[in-house]
């Protein structure tokens, strides 16, 4: 294993674990994080949870655990040339985005409408209760009991209300900063821009594979069109051996591009603000970033694709009937309780323990409930 630099996360000077687990190895200590989320029962879920498409509409799209395993591959690469904790970056990547629920966004936002009034759903905040009480899987408490800076990371957003509620529970923890204002670790800043790193790349290849998105619309947004050229001329043969193999190298000169402009402007971020150390770099501005260049073309792409996919006609379409899926399991729930399994029944909690049971859904699991439920298929097309 490479020397970490100065200002990596230690899993040897770690904040620790919410329970003492005297047994545990403190050099291991993101590593046995790393360990407990790939063995949970929420991370199998994301294989059957949909990231743009939902479930049934292909087997080759991407569903949150692809895109998971993407995002802790751009980010662990990163973390290698900058001298990071790859162990660290890959635990948060592989975590960040346990608390999902179904159907991606548009399942977010209905079980956010249904939780008005009853603390919301934040899927972020989601993603940490999941880890902190939800899975059931160590023998001597509920939950991952992970690391403060794993859990730290896997909160990338929280309003404030949230945060006050965390600060409550767990004073100094894992809500602090988004009431002073302080940055998460270098690891968790990275997992952050990896994240929307993966998802621009990938959701192109989604986009045209779909039919969606044309390759020559592609060619308006300038750093693809870029990408597209250099491999072109770089493969000229690639103009013969058919558009998807094109597009393939295109996409990853984009990734390489990408992880090389964060790579060189975090480092030269580092060097101008010279953090003395993790705990510094809290109190810094954030130091994990692109160059000036790169952050607009970026921004360009998710304008794209906003636009052209996001908000196509027939993506809109399937996240309409999404957001009724789940807007009826959680009334139909809400109502008669019995319906969940006994665990979720008895919690005091009712809208909580509704929206719980149904955020560990997968795309699949809530079309079969929804239909039970309700004797109608919104997704008459569904398997
Ligand atoms: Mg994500």
């Amino acid at each position: 294993m490479q020397a970490l630099s100065p200002w990596a996360s230690n899993a040897r000077r770690s904040r620790g674990r919410r329970i003492a687990e005297p047994g545990l190895d403190a050099a291991q200590g993101f590593r046995i994080d790393r360990e407990r989320i790939v063995h949970c029962t929420a991370f199998r879920r994301l294989v059957y949870k949909t990231q743009v498409f939902i479930n049934h509409e292909g087997d080759l799209f991407r569903t949150r655990l692809t895109h998971s395993l993407e995002v802790a591959q751009l980010a662990r690469g990163v973390a290698r040339q900058l001298q990071l904790d790859e162990d660290l970056v890959e635990a948060i990547a592989l975590a960040h985005d346990l608390g999902h629920t179904p159907f991606g966004h548009a399942g977010q936002d209905a079980l956010h409408d249904c939780m008005r009034g009853h603390g919301g759903f934040e899927h972020n905040l989601q993603s940490l209760r999941v880890v902190d009480v939800l899975e059931q899987c160590l023998a001597d408490f509920d939950g991952l009991n992970l690391s403060f800076e794993t859990r730290e990371g896997i909160l990338k957003h929280c309003s404030r209300a949230n945060a006050r509620r965390l600060e409550h529970d767990e004073p100094g923890g894992v809500g602090q900063r988004f009431l002073r204002g302080l940055q998460p670790s270098l690891e968790a800043q990275l997992v952050n821009l990896a994240d929307e790193m993966a998802y621009n790349a990938h959701d192109i290849d989604d986009g045209v594979r779909s039919g969606l998105i044309g390759v020559p619309q592609l060619m308006d947004v300038p750093l693809v069109r870029r990408c597209h050229d250099e491999a072109l001329a770089a493969h000229p043969a690639l103009a013969q051996r058919g558009a998807r193999r094109l597009l393939f190298e295109s996409i990853r000169r984009m990734r390489d591009a990408q992880s090389a402009d964060l790579v060189a402007a975090t480092r030269s971020l580092l060097r101008e603000h010279a953090p003395a150390d993790a705990e510094a770099v809290r109190h810094a501005p954030p130091l994990v970033a692109f160059g000036e260049a790169m952050r607009q073309a970026g921004a360009e792409l998710k304008r794209f694709l906003f636009q052209a996919l996001y908000r196509h006609a027939q993506v809109q379409q399937s996240t309409e009937r999404a957001r009724q899926v789940v807007r009826e399991l959680f009334d139909a729930y809400v109502q008669q309780p019995d319906e969940m399994p006994p665990e979720h029944a008895a919690q005091p909690q009712r809208e909580r323990a509704v929206a719980d049971y149904i955020a560990g859904m997968t795309d699949r699991f809530a079309l079969r409930e929804h239909q039970r439920l309700t004797g109608r298929a919104l997704f008459a097309d569904a398997a």
